[in-house]
């Protein structure tokens, strides 16, 4: 059975740890800060074997090299993205088998929040990087809002049950955000409640799961009327395909942050 458990980098970044618990050794998905991630193993006796990585920004992969000069080991990563150290290019459709934790990822390309951004998804865990986030999604930094729109659309499609592990703990400003675009999804208030409680014992927010996010997560929500009034009230125009739709959510609320 695979545990999967967070490191914290800089101020709000989750670097998860995936490990087998018959097993010392363990995958890291997007080692921002690669000294904390060696102290880490070399504290706990953990062998890393493998390094996943989901988009090229530097709080994602700037423990990289530092990783490897410690440990020797395959570096897995977006095919359409320039980052130094990749030693498995991924798209579409490829896999990720790492034996040593019993684990095989499918391989989901997400562009939107970069052009090449990639999620990793097996076992009824999915690692989205910064493509979805507990109650919102990554900003468009480089990808348009139709890709993002259809990358969230793939995403929406697995299992309600899929565990969702994203890389950074932003549930709160994220929520707070659904409130105003959902005022009367009941779900979305109790889930605020969940979270600032969370958060109040210093507990992270992720994983959460999807089903979850399809009830509350306006960015997952193209398609509720009553989102599509709101969104087709904020941008003064009505909106008839879920792009424009997803579009006019994701700029409310880079308006308001
Ligand atoms: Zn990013």
């Amino acid at each position: 059975m695979l545990t999967v458990k967070p490191l914290i980098a800089f101020e709000d970044n989750y670097i998860w740890l995936i490990s087998h618990h018959r097993h010392p050794y363990i995958a890291i998905v997007d080692p921002g800060d690669g000294e904390r991630i060696v102290r880490h193993c070399q504290s706990q006796n953990l062998i890393p074997v493998a390094i996943l990585i989901t988009h090229h920004h530097g709080d994602h992969t700037d423990g990289i090299a530092a990783i490897k000069q410690h440990y020797n080991i395959p570096v897995y990563g977006p095919a359409h993205e320039k980052i130094s150290g990749i030693t498995h290019p991924l798209t579409e459709g490829g896999r990720v088998v790492i034996r040593e934790i019993e684990a095989e990822f499918q391989v989901i390309d997400t562009p939107g929040h970069t052009p090449g951004h990639i999620c990793y998804y097996g076992h009824g865990l999915l690692f989205s990087g910064d493509t979805l986030f507990a109650g919102g999604c990554g900003r468009l930094f480089g990808g348009s809002a139709e890709q993002m729109q259809h990358s969230l659309e793939k995403i929406r499609a697995l299992p309600d049950e899929t565990l969702v592990y994203c890389a950074h703990e932003y549930t709160i400003a994220n929520l707070t955000f659904a409130r105003i675009a959902e005022p009367e999804n009941v779900a979305i208030g109790l889930r605020q409640q969940q979270v600032q409680q969370q958060r109040s014992e210093n507990k992270a927010t992720v994983p959460s799961q999807l089903r979850v996010e399809k009830q509350t997560n306006p960015f997952l929500r193209w398609d509720n009327p009553l989102l599509i009034e709101a969104a087709s009230n904020y941008s003064a125009q009505p909106l008839t395909n879920a792009a424009a739709v997803f579009a006019a959510v994701r700029q409310w609320k880079d308006d308001l942050d």
